[in-house]
């Protein structure tokens, strides 16, 4: 059966994202959570979000919090939820008693030391440990320290359908009676996952194929259960640039590490979205075309590699690509961070447009701009060495000269002054210009040096001019 055949006779596609809270959301969670977010709004389905935190030990508030920042950052927005199992035990026990009632489940009261020495044995037999049936057809019916396990069949195949990986054939008889629920009363994760999704009206689960092996487990519980399955999408994993999972080896892991670095959302979102799924050779996305063209048809069978190199380049065109006031919002942050306390909007706005093309992210951005709001320039060692010296001071004091006079700053203006400059000393554009961009910049490459110097200001062009002559005069001769 083809995906559209088994969607067409489902009536909206829902989906989930479950991470467990146990640390902040890495970009393998995001691009599953990107995939299960993007196919349902393709499909005008429904995302529903919950939180698998049965792990008590391991889960955190603070987990919990970092997830939902980091989705919100990506524009990951759900329509239901966000559940919490821990706060759906009762759910929980009430379809364990079901499959007890039905048969399906069965007490076992086995002593750990019991099941210790079959798993022993088998491994000695060279088999996989698997639980033996003692208390299968015992008709325990509950007691003190008793687990719950699920009456597995015996023979036969279940078959996950997966529409990434085809067909996955499991034995039956490698499958054993799992247990669905703890002696301490506590249902087990497979168990969670199969009730949530049911009770959720989940039809498509799409996830990273580390859960495969589940997969057969809780189509057993579906089973026994009685109700229909979802479609299941097993996505590959992410891996590093050394082709093994994707680990802190390979760089930061977590979401919010990208923002702090300065990356656009929009090209995270695209990049994580492209490294499992593709359309052509076309690399760049926004957001409206991804919900647009997405399908679970094209995700693709091997592993994504994590590249930071394309991840980065893939910014920079975002950056290009973004309306510049949006831009300069996101990028506020970070000149503030590096000491910008300015309020001039229109002014910051053509700052960040002149650095577009020579930054790949924010926080680039940001480090190559500091010097048009900055107080004091620091001249890079070598650009003052080859500039900052005797020649230059000629032309930087009669530039000062006239730009003092000067009082409208825009580019015909001083391209004028410049002209007049050159015509003055006989020098050429870039011998007045590059000792001009290094007074005002500190270094040898820079935006435009126009652009430069009407952003930066009368006052402050001025200011830095005379640093500079005065650096040259009292240099040694
Ligand atoms: N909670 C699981 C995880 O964070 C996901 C389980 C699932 O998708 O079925 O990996």
């Amino acid at each position: 059966m083809t995906i559209n055949s088994q969607v067409s006779v489902m009536q909206q596609i829902i989906t989930r994202f479950p991470p467990s809270p146990t640390g902040y959301l890495h970009v393998g969670g995001a691009r599953t959570a990107l995939f299960n977010w993007l196919y349902a709004r393709h499909t005008k389905g429904r995302l529903v979000l919950r939180i698998e935190d049965t792990d008590v030990k391991r889960s955190t508030q603070a987990s919990v919090d970092a997830i939902f920042e980091a989705l919100e950052w990506l524009g990951i927005d759900w329509d239901d939820g966000p559940y919490f199992q821990s706060k759906r035990f009762d759910i929980y026990m009430d379809y364990v008693d079901r499959l007890l009632e039905s048969g399906n489940a069965y007490y076992c009261t086995c002593t750990p030391e019991r099941l210790e020495d079959m798993r022993k044995r088998a491994m000695a037999a060279g088999g996989k440990p698997k639980y033996d049936g003692t208390c299968r057809e015992k008709g325990i019916s509950g007691a003190e320290g008793a687990v719950v396990r699920l009456k597995a069949p015996l023979t036969g195949t279940t078959v996950v359908e997966d529409v990434v990986k085809g067909n996955i054939v499991f034995q039956n008889a490698e499958l054993d009676d799992f247990i669905i629920c703890r002696s301490d009363g506590s249902p087990t994760y497979n168990f969670c996952v199969v009730v949530d999704d049911m009770t959720m009206g989940i039809n498509t689960v799409i996830r990273g194929d580390d859960h495969v092996m589940n997969t057969p487990k809780q189509m057993l519980i579906y089973k026994a259960l009685g109700h229909e399955l979802p479609i299941y999408a097993h996505v590959p994993m992410v891996l590093g640039s050394d082709r093994t999972r994707l680990s802190k080896r390979h760089g930061a892991m977590s979401v919010t590490a990208y923002r702090d670095m300065g990356f656009l959302p929009e090209a995270l979102v695209n990049y994580l979205v492209r490294l499992g799924w593709s359309f052509g050779d076309e690399e760049f996305f926004c957001r409206d075309e991804l919900i647009e063209k997405f399908s679970l048809e094209n995700v693709g069978t091997s592993a994504g590699i994590f590249d930071f190199d394309k991840l980065l380049s893939l910014n920079a065109e975002h950056m290009k690509a973004m309306p510049l006031v949006d831009l300069s919002r996101m990028a506020l942050p970070f000149f503030q961070q590096n000491g910008y306390r300015g309020t001039d909007d229109q002014l910051f706005e053509k700052a960040v447009e002149t650095l577009i093309p020579r930054s790949k992210t924010l926080e680039e951005m940001a480090d190559i701009g500091g010097f048009y709001f900055a107080d004091a320039i620091a001249y890079d060692e070598k650009a003052a060495r080859k500039f900052l010296k005797s020649a230059a001071l000629l032309p930087l004091e009669r530039l000062t000269g006239k730009l003092e006079e000067l009082d409208t700053f825009d580019e015909p203006s001083l391209e004028q002054v410049f002209q007049a400059v050159m015509e003055e000393t006989g020098l050429k554009l870039g011998k007045i210009a590059q000792p001009v961009r290094v007074a005002l910049t500190g270094k040898t490459a820079s935006p435009g040096i126009f652009e430069v110097i009407s952003i930066v200001g009368k006052e402050k062009v001025i200011a830095r001019l005379k640093d500079a002559i005065a650096y040259i005069q009292a240099l040694p001769s």
